[in-house]
């Protein structure tokens, strides 16, 4: 829609003000520090960062009515910067000029609720939000356009050029950088660091399309993650990870697409995410915060964390009630189908620490779950989900086994509904899918299909013909009508197929 045909009293709002006062605030010592340069850690105390605005007043100045009207309305605005996660500019690196925002499609993806036979099989109404539709097929892409978006600010500004963004990966994030770096190949490069084998081969080949210095490295993802934390120490580079603040910015935009896809009324709302390095459970609850803090919710919804047994020491340290005797304690990975989120020693850990006080104590009672699932359950429940229509990858399996779990110990209720993070497209992560059908998984991974949940393709192998049509030799009239009747018969069999 053109800016002369929005009401009157929405035009002053619909194209975002540049502006507020963003610092990098350290959660460990509570320094501030400008963000005119990249910090990842405080150079104090060695923690990580959140962004804050400390201007955010002047938004909530704003009704939360009005808000709700600026945001419906802008997403008719036909302009790029605006149709990905900077809708909520105001709320996403206010500070970013318009012209600096990288968009390659992310964001605004779709809410897709289950069907009936799953919903009577789960006993709850629920949705999946498919983050596998953003470009690089992760919810990553939301991450990136705020940390690209914001170099790209810097480099517009002359505060950077020839900018080398590095990550290490369990696979989605190294797809995501490389694929905006690539956008953006006359300033930036990218190189990422991979645990050899630990990636599937679709993630493997996305950054290596893009053109990025794709690095794999012995070990699991904690390992990179130490080679790329003493690279970015030492050298002059950009690091993507996580622990780079702008990246859990960006992904706070899932947040607000939830509050308003349901129309801003988080009541009896649950939103279950996956667990890795705990950047996105961060993001979620940062984002549902802000959100009803500017009034723009008037309730805060369910959290509910899920991670594999074989990975799960967020799981571990909130099993334990008492919050004096919580100790955080890194575990070491087994093999697991949610290999994204395969991280025994989460980056983010000081994130949800904090996130889960300030979370519950706004709420007036405890509103942040964590639940644990097994292997088996992961794959059972992605089998399932997408028996059904959805598009699950693995993650997206675990987030549903996640939500079953909860259901059970009665976290939550019967009249609640569910968003369940599909953090990945299911195509990702299809070789788990495979290994199932297979019947191939490695014993260490402790998965055994279930023979109802098996689909294997049938080959025609038409007995009693002479020719078979093969590329480049197509059978002659006489053989290609025989070779179409007796296959047809056979599928039909097959099939059990009646005659008309
Ligand atoms: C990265 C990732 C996760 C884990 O997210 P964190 O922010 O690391 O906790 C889950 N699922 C998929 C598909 C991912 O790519
Ligand atoms: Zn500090």
């Amino acid at each position: 829609m053109r800016l002369k045909d929005f009401p009157e009293d929405i035009r002053p709002y619909i194209l975002p003000e540049q502006g507020g006062d963003l610092v990098y605030r350290c959660l460990g010592c509570g320094a501030e520090y400008g963000i005119k340069e990249l910090l990842y850690t405080c150079p104090d105390c060695g923690d990580v960062f959140l962004i804050f605005d400390k201007d955010i007043d002047r938004l909530k100045k704003i009704p939360g009515e009005l808000w709700h009207r600026i945001f419906d309305y802008r997403k008719m605005l036909k302009m790029p910067s605006f149709k990905g996660i900077y809708l909520y500019h105001e709320f996403i690196g206010s500070i970013i000029n318009k012209d600096s925002i990288v968009w390659l499609g992310e964001g605004h993806t779709p809410v897709v609720e289950a069907n009936p036979s799953m919903q009577e099989q789960v006993g709850l109404k629920f949705f999946f939000k498919n983050d596998g539709q953003n470009p690089s097929a992760s919810f990553k892409d939301r991450g990136m356009a705020s940390a690209f978006s914001y170099i790209n600010h810097l480099i517009r500004d002359g505060h950077v050029s020839d900018v080398l963004a590095i990550c290490a990966s369990t696979g989605d994030t190294s797809a995501a950088a490389a694929l905006y770096a690539s956008y953006m190949n006359t300033n930036i490069k990218s190189a990422v660091l991979l645990p050899h084998k630990k990636v599937t081969p679709q993630q493997l080949l996305q950054p290596l399309g893009s053109g990025a210095f794709v690095f794999e490295i012995p070990g699991v993802f904690d390992d990179c993650m130490k080679v790329v934390e003493e690279l970015s120490e030492k050298y002059n580079v950009a690091l993507l990870n996580s622990k780079n603040a702008w990246r859990i910015l960006g992904q706070e935009s899932y947040s607000y697409e939830i509050a308003q896809e349901f129309e801003y009324d988080m009541n009896n709302k649950v939103v279950v995410v996956p667990i890795g390095n705990a950047g996105n459970i961060t993001a979620v609850m940062s984002g549902f915060i802000k959100f009803f803090e500017a009034g723009i919710i008037e309730n805060l919804p369910k959290i509910i964390g899920v991670q594999s047994e074989h990975a799960n020491p967020v799981y571990l340290y909130y099993k334990e009630v008492d919050p004096q005797k919580r100790e955080f304690i890194p575990v070491k990975v087994k093999p697991s189908v949610a290999q994204a989120a395969m991280i025994g020693n989460p980056v983010s850990m000081p994130r949800v620490i904090n996130m889960v006080d300030r979370y519950n104590s706004l709420a007036e009672s405890q509103m942040v779950f964590f639940v644990e699932v097994t292997e088996q359950d992961i794959m059972d429940w992605e089998l399932k989900a997408n028996r059904n229509g959805h598009i699950a990858c693995t993650h997206g399996g675990e987030t549903l086994a996640g939500l079953i779990k909860a259901r059970q110990k009665g976290i939550v209720e019967e009249n609640d509904t569910a968003i369940l993070d599909s953090t990945a497209h299911a195509l990702k992560f299809s070789d788990f899918q495979k290994m199932y059908f297979e019947n191939s998984f490695p014993p260490d991974y402790k998965v055994t299909p279930g023979s109802n949940l098996i689909n294997l393709p049938v080959l025609i192998h038409p007995e009693g013909l002479e020719k078979l049509p093969a590329i480049g030799n197509p059978l002659g009239e006489e053989d290609f009508k025989k070779f179409v009747n007796i296959v047809s018969e056979e599928i039909a069999e097959i099939l059990d197929l009646k005659k008309i």
